[in-house]
């Protein structure tokens, strides 16, 4: 497997934090690298499944690398999906979930953004909290089902 430029950023986030490069965790950072989409453990499992790696190794290696803003976690009926966070230029974006096919679409629109962004520097300042992260997600029927 070639060491890319992002895979020698991770390398240096995970030892500030003091994890180790392992193979396992290079597999995961590669599929997040090479899929940028909304993953269950069990999509990337499937994926990854030829290679020797355990559910449970997986289960902690998406910890780790959440843990170092690498992916984040969105969590949506007691499911929990994983996105690439870093490296991605949709840092910040709304998320719709479809109630039927439990697709997750990421939906873009720089006036809520900013709106965003502004309402959590006033929140910042009434409530003197430091927010680190952002979630909206909006749940209905997607286009595919609405269809069908
Ligand atoms: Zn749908
Ligand atoms: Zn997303």
């Amino acid at each position: 497997m070639q060491s890319s430029e992002e895979m020698i950023i991770v390398e240096r986030l995970l030892s500030e934090k003091k994890f180790k490069m392992t193979g396992v965790r290079q597999m995961v950072i590669q599929f997040f690298l090479n899929h940028r989409g909304h993953y269950k453990p069990e999509n990337i499992y499937q994926h990854l499944r030829k290679q020797q790696m355990s559910l449970a190794s997986l289960y902690r290696t998406l910890d780790v690398l959440k843990q170092i803003n690498f992916i984040r976690e969105i969590s949506l009926n007691n499911i929990n999906y994983y996105e690439l966070l870093m490296f991605s230029s949709k840092q910040l974006h709304i998320h719709f979930y479809c109630n039927q096919c439990q697709r997750v679409i990421d939906y873009h629109n720089e006036t809520i953004n900013e709106l965003m962004l502004q309402q959590s520097i006033l929140l910042e300042k009434n409530y003197h909290d430091d927010i680190q992260n952002f979630e909206i997600v909006l749940n209905g029927l997607c286009h595919r089902c609405k269809e069908g």
